[in-house]
């Protein structure tokens, strides 16, 4: 779309990664406000994370400590290039995350693999909707492969460590190129801006005239930290689920064309309010052993379910394991098991909570509703299809060692809720709207799916 002045806003994806001191702030700063376009700066996303951690005093090496510091964190991201400015928890931080400790602690925490991941879930949401110039380490390669324009900015050792001299405003030159060379070394074993080294990543050397497009930037890379360019560093969550993706659709369809209508009088409703592809959560209420297996084998896609860690134990947990399964500590938001599930949902799958945990055996009106499917629907910006099962409580009573055969068993999946159209800051409030619009809707549609048992 042109405006009267003629002037083409730029609607696609610039990314720019490269070691510190290479200039790509400035440069990229400068290309965004020539192209009308924003700016992401994801160093600074990291660095406030970091700060985080270091005001929390959490050991920026304790992994778990980082990721319950992460799970609390609200991140602002200012994406004007002339002001790209970074609130933390509202507060505006952008002279904090520059001092020399959180520049010492930042690599130990952007190695963390949930911080990264939820950073570049967050990162890939923002440069979908384009118009965008985006720095950091592993954009052209991880967060941005897709990108209209790759480069990778390289410089020499020297004109380097002079600008983070200049940057952190410390004893400039000899504490900065002390600094640098150790930093990159950290950051190019997590993040992988190296592999930019691939076909069609433009090379740029910001103190020279001329660039070249290249298979292996040789001289770039020597000042980087010393790993072989073209190594992809895989950048992924522990277990994303759905590891052996031949043998869940084997299970799935020995259980539900064998198993479950064998056993049961099955009856399934509304499955086509499954939206066909991308992330997505499933709520479904839970009073029955039978709720998981029966909805894992019905469901239209395959799932991953938070399954109560209790439930990995012997024979059972390996097959949950194998089909992908994800284990979750009750009691306390178990932040691995959250963020392994928001890396399923960012790479499309779908994730299966029962919310109300067995608890709801009780008969409660899911007065235990947890807030983690919350959480994860606002950090994703996935749809969440409500899902009630009917009769399970019957077929397998709590105290029957088999489930009883012949008896109705009823799933109907509601239309999807959408609490936001894209990833949002998990803030209490907005926690708690989410969850009673869930718990709401779970309400009624097992009244919907009882009616339909009835019938
Ligand atoms: O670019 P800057 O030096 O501000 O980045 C700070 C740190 O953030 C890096 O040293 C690195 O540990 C981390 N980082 C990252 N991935 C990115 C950008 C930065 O791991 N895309």
């Amino acid at each position: 779309m042109s405006t009267s002045e003629g002037f083409v806003p730029f609607t696609g994806v610039v990314a720019v990664d490269g070691p510190s001191g290479s200039g790509k702030s400035t440069v990229s700063r400068r290309l965004a406000a020539a192209l009308g376009a924003r700016y992401l700066d994801t160093g600074a996303m990291y660095r406030a994370v970091t700060l985080a951690v270091l005001r929390a005093g959490v050991d920026p090496s304790d992994t778990d400590g980082v990721l319950s510091v992460l799970y609390g964190v609200d991140l602002q991201m200012g994406t004007d290039p002339a002001q790209p400015g970074v609130r933390l928890n509202g507060e505006s931080v952008d002279r904090q995350i520059r001092t020399e400790q959180v520049t010492g602690a930042v690599s130990a925490v952007s190695s963390v693999p949930g911080v990264r991941t939820v950073m570049i879930a967050q990162q890939r949401a923002i440069a979908a909707t384009g118009g965008i110039v985006i720095e950091g380490r592993d954009i052209t390669t991880v967060v941005a492969p897709d990108a209209d324009v790759r480069v990778l900015l390289t410089a020499s050792a020297a004109a380097r460590a002079a600008r983070r001299g200049g940057e952190t405003g410390t004893n400039a030159r000899r504490a900065a190129a002390r600094d640098a060379s150790p930093r990159d070394e950290l950051d190019s074993r997590t993040s992988s801006f190296l592999s930019a080294a691939d076909e069609g990543v433009l090379v740029l050397d910001s103190n020279r005239a001329g660039h070249r497009r290249g298979r292996r930037p040789v001289g770039a890379c020597r000042p980087c930290g010393g790993v072989r360019p073209g190594v992809q560093v895989k950048v992924e969550a522990e277990g994303a689920g759905l590891e052996h993706p031949r043998f869940v659709a084997a299970v799935r369809t020995v259980g539900r064309r064998a198993l479950l209508p064998g056993y049961l009088r099955l009856r399934v409703a509304g499955d086509e309010n499954v939206p066909a592809e991308g992330g997505l959560l499933l709520a479904a209420n839970h009073t029955s052993f039978l709720d998981g297996p029966v909805l894992f084998g019905v469901s239209p896609r395959p799932v991953t379910f938070l399954i109560k860690a209790e439930m990995f134990d012997g024979v059972i947990g390996w097959a949950l394991r194998q089909l992908g399964q994800v284990p979750v500590k009750r009691g306390t938001p178990d932040r691995t098991a959250l963020l392994t599930a928001l890396n399923a949902l960012h790479s499309g799958q779908v994730v299966g909570i029962f919310p109300e945990g067995s608890r709801g055996r009780q008969g409660g009106g899911f007065a235990e509703f947890e807030r983690g499917i919350a959480w994860l629907a606002l950090r994703s910006g996935a749809p969440v299809v409500p899902v009630a099962i009917a009769g399970a409580e019957q077929a397998w009573p709590r105290d029957a060692k088999l489930p009883k055969p012949r008896r109705p068993v009823t799933v109907y999946f509601g239309a999807p809720l959408r609490p936001v159209d894209a990833p949002a800051a998990a803030t209490r409030k907005r926690v708690a709207a989410v969850s009673d619009t869930i718990r709401q809707a779970l309400i009624e549609h097992l009244e919907r799916a009882q009616e339909i048992q009835g019938q």
